[in-house]
């Protein structure tokens, strides 16, 4: 545990970290940019000592590859046949997963609002899909394509995100859940901020270079 941050596996399947220790993990998400630590002034006005920008780390398609192996590594027994993610953050989460189970990986998009496969993209009846995304909160785009999974036919049997900021409150319909990392990042008012009170300088999220 790290502020807010635990690294590993937040299931009970003890799959943890067969290619990448804990720490690894945790030092991806920081050398790329993911993870700042700090002070930030965060646009809801509140502040906090820790940001994190999950579009960074996939930036680096050896470090991606290396994190979607990892969490990959958590559903090899659940006989995947089609990796599926949101546009556009779950993308590149979808490609690398797939790569490493060697399955396909598609993506759903907004279409007038309303989630959907696109561009011939299909499942089959009774085809084994996992959903993965790059970061959850609430995981209202993860539900939204399970949705569009189950309208055809498919079968969803598993979510997988590389962070979960969902304080442990995601519930994806009795389905395994698993993350590289579950974060519960603290915020403070303003008038209220110890870091404020140490006196040390808040920056945006961003702005740092
Ligand atoms: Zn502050």
């Amino acid at each position: 545990m790290e502020g807010g941050i635990q690294v590993g596996c937040n299931c009970d399947c003890n799959c943890n970290s067969k290619n990448l220790s804990q720490d690894e993990i945790l030092q991806i998400f920081k050398d790329t940019g993911a993870l700042l630590q700090g002070h930030f002034l965060l646009t809801s006005g509140k502040h906090s000592a820790q940001y994190m920008q999950c579009a960074q780390v996939l930036q680096y398609p050896i470090k991606a590859e290396a994190l979607c192996k990892e969490l990959a590594v958590k559903f090899e027994n659940f006989e995947i046949d089609t990796v599926i993610a949101p546009a556009v953050g779950g993308i590149v989460v979808a490609y690398e997963v797939g790569r490493a189970l060697g399955v396909k990986a598609i993506f759903t998009e907004r279409q007038n609002g309303e989630m959907t496969l696109r561009r011939g993209f299909e499942l089959a009846p009774g085809e084994k899909v996992l959903v993965v995304e790059d970061v959850i909160t609430t995981g209202g785009s993860v539900k939204e394509v399970i949705k569009v999974v189950k309208e055809v036919g498919a079968i969803p049997v598993g979510v997988g995100v590389l962070v979960d900021r969902s304080g442990g409150k995601a519930e994806f319909e009795g389905l395994r859940l698993n993350s590289l990392i579950q974060m519960n990042i603290e915020v403070f008012e303003p008038d209220n901020c110890p870091l404020c009170a140490k006196g040390l300088p808040a920056e945006k999220p961003g702005s740092r270079k």
